[in-house]
């Protein structure tokens, strides 16, 4: 890692290693440097790549990953110095994502982001690969930061990735009115809708759990919801509403990752209430909140209502706690683990959404002139007035402003 503050540097490298393992690998060794412009040949300055190449043949390692965006040249030569794979941070990424896309569109849409990310790197790839297939480099394979695209579509030429991109952009584009016209079904439902964003690990399934009684999986893992789920929940009260999860953000986002992943976002954007939920026994979830506004704001999704979801109740540090509720006008601390603070959540959630303004049907056995103007001082609207032998038959709305 190099540059910023070091603080911040940690966090982000920790971040990286969480994202290592949740990709499968196991994590050695980590290295700062603390350097305010990155080596424009090996990214590392001479000392600090010596080093890593010292600590990666102790260790034994297959590969080095950099908390970074690394120019091509940039991981040649440092793959040089280092004698193993060199991947960067989207390359990552993008390795997770192709792990865990499962819907036909998820798919499509990582694939893009794939060969989005080879396209200017494309020369730099080929050029690896013929050191790899000498045996100068990498070990197992498939290995990280090649799955996904595959063999075969490493070979292609520019020429017939970018047709393969036109593709899959059309493919996508063709999935959409379907995506849309549920949207637009929920919609013509009214059902309210609360979708659940956050930063990776901070408890987003075990929450959705916790909302639904659903057993969605929740594992110990980064991501392990890429694809939008959609779930029933109810309000205490009885108001149903959908409750949708979505991909967890990371820090720094590449915007490549954004563009491929807007649908997914969009949903959010689309909701009558945003949960936060955020880790609230990382030491400063700050970056993680601005982080996942950016992003909200990205997929222009900042003006739905939030709530500040701290999660992690039982083993928050309380002065953090305290911090974020000073800063932050709408916040409940949680526990998805123990289920403190969960009924309280499920009251904000029921205060928070839109009532579903559908007329109702009431059938009053006795309606006088003394029932309607109460409820017309309840603001119910009456639609219509119907007598029959059974009593009066009244179609009702309650007021948006009562909603
Ligand atoms: P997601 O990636 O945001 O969906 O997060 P998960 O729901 O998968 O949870 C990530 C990790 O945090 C898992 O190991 C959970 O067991 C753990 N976790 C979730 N909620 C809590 C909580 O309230 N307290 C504690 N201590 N751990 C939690």
């Amino acid at each position: 890692y190099v540059g910023g503050q070091s603080a911040e540097a940690e966090h982000s490298l920790r971040e990286l290693a969480a994202l290592a393992e949740t990709a499968g690998s196991t994590v050695l060794d980590g290295f700062l440097q603390k350097k305010s412009t990155p080596d424009p040949g090996t990214f590392f300055g001479s000392g600090k790549a010596e080093q890593i190449r010292e600590a990666v043949a102790e260790v034994g390692a297959d590969t080095v990953i950099v908390d970074s965006e690394l120019a091509p040249s940039q991981r040649r030569g440092l793959e040089d110095i280092v004698k193993v794979k060199v991947i960067d941070r989207t390359g990552l990424i993008l390795d997770i994502f192709a792990q865990h896309a499962q819907s036909r569109e998820g798919k499509a849409q990582v694939e893009l982001a794939q060969l989005e990310y080879l396209l200017p790197r494309l020369r730099g790839w080929g050029d690896s690969m013929s050191r790899q297939a000498g045996g100068q480099v990498g070990g197992a394979g498939a290995g990280m930061g090649s799955r996904g695209p595959g063999e075969t579509k490493i070979e292609l030429d520019r020429r017939r990735i970018n047709q393969r991109m036109a593709k899959l952009r059309r493919e996508i584009a063709n999935m959409k009115p379907a995506r849309e016209a549920k949207r637009a079904n929920r919609r013509r439902n009214a059902v309210p809708s609360v979708a659940i964003a956050g930063y990776t690990n901070a408890g987003k399934s075990s929450l959705l759990n916790r909302l639904t009684d659903a057993g969605v999986l929740v594992e110990n893992a980064l991501f392990a919801t890429l694809d939008p789920t959609v779930r029933k929940a109810s309000t205490p009260d009885g108001i149903g509403y959908t409750l949708s999860d979505t991909v967890g953000f990371v820090r720094a986002l590449p915007t490549q990752l954004v563009e491929a992943f807007r649908s997914t976002l969009e949903e959010v954007a689309d909701a009558d209430l945003i949960l936060h939920v955020v880790d609230a026994s990382h030491p400063e979830p700050e970056g993680q909140i601005a982080a996942v506004r950016q992003v909200l704001a990205d997929v222009e999704a900042h003006e739905v209502d939030e709530i500040i979801v701290l999660n992690k109740a039982d083993a928050a540090e309380w002065d953090v706690v305290e911090r974020i509720r000073r800063r932050e006008p709408h916040t409940v601390l949680v526990s998805a683990r123990t289920g403190e603070g969960v009924e309280e959540l499920k009251e904000l959630i029921s205060q928070s959404i839109p009532r579903p303004n559908v007329p109702l049907e009431l059938l009053v056995p006795y309606a006088d002139g003394d029932i309607v103007s109460r409820l017309h001082a309840e603001d119910v609207e009456i639609l219509s007035t119907t007598y029959t032998e059974e009593g009066t038959q009244l179609s009702v709305r309650v007021r948006p402003e009562m909603t």
